[in-house]
């Protein structure tokens, strides 16, 4: 029997057909596959840069969002539905008149949208995240249809640009007020030097007394004292910073000490009006850096005075487990909770009076000495009540030289 051609004809179209159909399945196929493997890359570039994808439906006001930008925002999936107040309530008020104008500026001017904001993922939570995107326009009208693009986690290089401004600025303010601290009592060096040799080529009688030439002196050794407390202090601050501090320790009575110390500093004290007690001591025995525990203690009765608003200053030396224990209380202006750590560290000052100004290094450096002994300075202090500074040194300390 004959097969008709126009059977042959269909029979041809119809394999045809199905080899083209098969080829685009396959096309098909294979492009969904390279779809699927752009997918996951993307998803792991996502993953790994802690990045994610927003795309906002100008037309609805629904906003899409991969499930990494939800999980960066605290956001359950399952809550999610595109809802755009949901976002919104998340982001920081301060940053969301920012965030809003910079949308609409893109928008407008058909430019790249770049913004650094923060967020609350929960209460109590802040995150700084880096969102950037572009428009998409109907290509005739130009008619705004989209806004998408990505959003990364930033807090991490936020929080160390912060860190890095607040040392900027710490390092500067400590130029400044160096500066200052050493400018007042070279001035009144210099005034008192006048007046003297005014005195003296007037023949003023009365300036000459035994009396006066004490207190003279007196004044003028109070600001040499200032001046090279000064210096010290930034020659110390250089060596621990290059890690050049040395030590060195001797065995001695911490209690022989801490009276010389006293001693030394009844005059500054008496200067100042204020009653300088020793409420409790013991003789201990042990392995130190004498110079530098001197240099601790005399830092800790500066700042009593300098924040004690005149109130008694109390020392007390006792043992306690192997450990020494040496504190120093006033019942001044006291310190608020939150300062209470940073006032150890370089250049940090919590008072801003002119009359009280420090350089904020004499806290940093007695840490660093009582470090090197393996011990530890801590405070306790109520704001209006006072603070009492003590520090914890075991008697033989393996030190950290
Ligand atoms: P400074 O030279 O500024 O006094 P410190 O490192 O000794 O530097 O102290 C750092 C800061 O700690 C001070 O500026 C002051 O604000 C605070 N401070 C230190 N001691 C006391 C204290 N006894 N009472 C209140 N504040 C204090």
């Amino acid at each position: 029997m004959m097969t008709s051609p126009i059977v042959v004809s269909c029979i041809l179209v119809t394999v045809a057909s199905a080899a083209t159909a098969w080829l685009y399945h396959k096309k098909l196929s294979r492009q969904y596959n390279k779809l699927k493997q752009s997918r996951e890359s993307l998803d792991f570039a996502l993953q790994s840069g802690r990045m994610g994808t927003w795309d906002i439906n100008l037309e609805t006001d629904t906003v899409s969002c991969s499930k990494e930008m939800l999980e960066l925002w605290g956001i359950n999936p399952e809550d999610y539905h595109g809802q755009r107040s949901i976002l919104q309530n998340k982001v920081h008020p301060d940053d969301l008149g920012r965030m809003r104008s910079s949308i609409d500026s893109s928008i407008k001017h058909e430019s790249i949208y770049e913004l650094e904001y923060r967020i609350f993922p929960s209460p109590g939570l802040q995150r700084w995240v880096l969102s950037r995107g572009r428009c998409t326009y109907e290509s005739h009208s130009r008619r705004p249809i989209r806004f998408s693009g990505i959003i990364c986690d930033i807090t991490d290089r936020k929080i160390r640009e912060e860190e890095l401004d607040r040392a900027m600025k710490a390092r500067d303010q400590f130029f400044q007020i160096a500066g200052h601290e050493l400018k007042t009592p070279l001035t009144c060096l210099q005034l008192q030097l006048q007046v003297n040799q005014w005195d003296l080529q007037n023949a003023y009688p009365d300036a000459f007394t035994p009396e006066k030439i004490e207190a003279n002196l007196l004044k003028q050794q109070q600001h040499l004292n200032r001046i090279t407390r000064l210096i010290d202090h930034i020659l110390d601050e250089a060596t621990i910073s290059e890690k050049r501090f040395f030590m060195q320790f001797e065995k001695f009575n911490l209690n022989d000490m801490v009276k010389d110390v006293l001693e030394q500093f009844r005059v500054t004290a008496q200067a100042a009006s204020v009653e300088v007690i020793l409420i409790s001591s013991e003789n201990v025995e042990g392995t130190w850096d004498r110079f530098r525990l001197e240099q601790v203690l005399l830092n800790l009765l500066m700042n009593a005075i300098r924040y004690g608003n005149k109130s008694p200053i109390s020392v007390k030396l006792s043992k306690d487990n192997g450990n020494v224990l040496l504190s120093v209380q006033d019942r001044g202006i006291g310190i608020k909770p939150k300062d209470q750590t940073r006032i150890f560290e370089r250049f940090e000052r919590v008072s801003d009076e002119d009359d009280t100004r420090g350089i904020g290094l004499g806290l940093f450096i007695s840490k660093n000495i009582v470090l090197a002994h393996n011990g530890e300075i801590r405070v306790h202090s109520e704001m209006g009540k006072g603070s009492e500074f003590t520090v914890i040194l075991p008697i033989h300390p393996e030190t950290n030289q």
